[in-house]
C-alpha cells in the first residue's frame, strides 16, 4: 500500500549555496542521478535539491542577450544562452548540474556567477479527497501556499500571487496574514511547476487547469502575475493554453479595465459574495473604494473589448446575505454582462460570524439564477481536512 508522510527538510549549507534534503520517518530519501526528483515507490514523496542563494545573481532574471553576453565574454558561444534558457524554463532545471548537455566546465562557471532560486515544497499535506496542499517557500524563505485539485476531468492548480494580503476581506484566512511581498514572476511559475510535477508523479496526469485563487490579490501583482502567465503560456515554457487560465480577483476596477486594454486573453473571475454595496462593503473593504457601480462600468468595459463573459464566485453566508433581496441583487448585477456564477461552499476559519447558509438558500438563488438564464453551479470545496479549500489558506500547515 502506498503511504503518505509529510517531509522534513533539512537545509545543508555549502559556501554560496544551500541544499536542500527531505527525510521520511524511514530516512533520507533516495534520489535519483540527475538529483531532480527523488522519488520512492513504497512512500509518494518528491523532491529536488535547490540551488538558491541570496548572493549570487538569480540566473533566470537575465534577460536572454545578457546571457548570450556572458557566454561571449567567458569565451563561449552565444548559442549557449539558448540552451541554458531551455532548461531553466522548458525543463524547469533546479540545479546547474541537471544541464547534462553543458559541460562540467561550463556548469562549474554558471554556479560560480549565478543561482537559480527555484522555490520548492517546504511541506506537502494530502486530503483525504486527494487535494494537495503545497507551502512553497521563497528563496528569502517566506512561505505561501499553493493547492493541487484533482477531479475527474481536469487537474487544477491554484496558486498565490502575494505573500500575504492587504485587502482584509472579513471571510478570508489569508486575510489574517500581513501583506509581506508581492511575488516575482519566476515564484508564480514555479508553484504551477510543482504542481505540473505532483500531477505527473501521483496521478500520472497533465497539469489541466491553473487560477489564481491562492494568496492575495492577483491584480495588485499584475506584472508578475501576466509575466508569469505569459511563461506558462510560451511554447519556450509550459505551452499551456490561455484559455485554461483564470485570475479572479476581487474586483479592482481600473485593473479590469487594464486587463481589457491590454487584450489578454485568460479568464476572468470576480469574488463578488454581495450585490449590494452595504453587505459587500462591511464584508469586503475593496468595495468602500470600488463600488459596485464602478466595477460593474468596469465589466461593462471587458465585455466591449474582449466579449467574453466573467465568472462570478460567490459565497452564501447565513445572515449576511441569504435573503432573496440579496438574490435579486445577484440576478440583477449578472445582468451587466455576461455571466456565469459559482456559488462555493463556505469552509470556516474559526470566525462565527461567517456561517454557511442552508441548503435551502444556495436552492432558492440557484432556482432563480437559473430561471432566468444565468449559467450557476454550486461547487463543493475541497482540500477542507487541510485548510486547503477556498479562503482558507493561511501558512498553518
Ligand atoms: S479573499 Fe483574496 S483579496 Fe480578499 S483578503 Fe483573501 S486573498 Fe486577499
Amino acid at each position: 500500500m502506498q503511504k503518505y508522510f509529510f517531509l522534513t527538510r533539512v537545509n545543508v549549507k555549502f559556501p554560496g549555496n544551500t541544499y536542500t534534503l527531505f527525510y521520511t520517518p524511514k530516512g533520507v530519501l533516495p534520489y535519483s542521478k540527475d538529483r531532480r526528483i527523488l522519488y520512492n515507490p513504497s512512500y509518494l514523496c518528491f523532491m529536488h535539491l535547490a540551488e538558491t542563494s541570496l548572493t549570487k545573481r538569480d540566473i533566470r532574471k537575465l534577460k536572454p542577450d545578457e546571457l548570450k553576453k556572458f557566454f561571449v565574454e567567458h569565451g563561449d558561444k552565444p548559442f549557449r544562452a539558448i540552451q541554458v534558457d531551455e532548461w531553466l524554463w522548458k525543463k524547469s532545471a533546479k540545479s546547474f548540474d541537471q544541464m547534462t548537455n553543458l559541460s562540467v566546465a561550463t556548469r562549474e562557471l554558471l554556479k560560480e556567477h549565478f543561482a537559480i532560486n527555484h522555490v520548492h515544497v517546504d511541506k506537502m499535506q494530502r486530503s483525504t479527497d486527494g487535494t494537495i496542499k503545497n507551502a512553497v517557500i521563497l528563496h528569502d524563505g517566506l512561505i505561501v501556499e499553493s493547492v493541487l485539485i484533482p477531479a475527474e476531468k481536469r487537474i487544477t492548480a491554484c496558486v498565490s500571487s502575494q505573500v500575504g494580503c492587504s485587502l482584509a476581506c472579513k471571510f478570508c484566512a489569508t486575510a489574517k496574514l500581513k501583506r509581506q511581498r508581492n511575488l516575482s514572476a519566476d515564484e508564480i511559475y514555479d508553484q504551477v511547476v510543482a504542481i505540473k510535477e505532483q500531477a505527473e508523479l501521483f496521478f500520472n496526469r497533465p497539469l489541466t487547469n491553473i487560477v489564481f485563487m491562492g494568496m492575495g490579490e492577483p491584480l495588485l501583482n499584475y506584472a508578475n502575475v501576466t509575466a508569469a502567465i505569459e511563461k506558462v503560456t510560451s511554447p519556450k515554457g509550459l505551452g499551456m493554453a490561455m484559455k485554461r487560465i483564470t485570475v479572479s480577483t476581487v474586483g479592482v476596477a481600473k485593473m479590469i479595465i487594464k486587463m481589457a486594454d491590454d487584450g489578454v486573453k485568460f479568464n476572468l473571475a470576480v469574488s463578488l459574495h454581495a450585490a449590494l454595496d452595504k453587505t459587500r462593503s462591511s464584508i469586503m473593504p475593496i468595495n468602500d473604494s470600488n463600488p459596485l457601480s464602478e466595477l460593474a462600468d468596469a465589466l461593462r468595459y471587458w465585455y466591449h473589448k474582449t466579449k467574453r463573459k466573467v465568472t462570478y464566485e460567490y459565497v452564501v453566508w447565513k445572515g449576511i446575505n441569504d435573503s432573496e433581496e440579496h438574490a435579486l441583487a445577484l440576478l440583477k448585477f449578472c445582468k451587466v454582462i455576461p455571466s456565469k456564477v459559482n456559488l462555493i461552499e463556505y469552509n470556516p476559519i474559526g470566525d462565527e460570524e461567517f456561517q454557511q447558509a442552508d441548503d435551502k438558500v444556495l436552492n432558492m438563488y440557484m432556482d432563480l439564477l437559473e430561471k432566468n438564464g444565468i449559467t450557476t453551479r454550486i461547487r463543493k470545496s475541497r482540500g477542507k481536512d487541510i485548510d486547503a479549500a477556498c479562503g482558507q489558506l493561511a501558512n498553518k500547515n
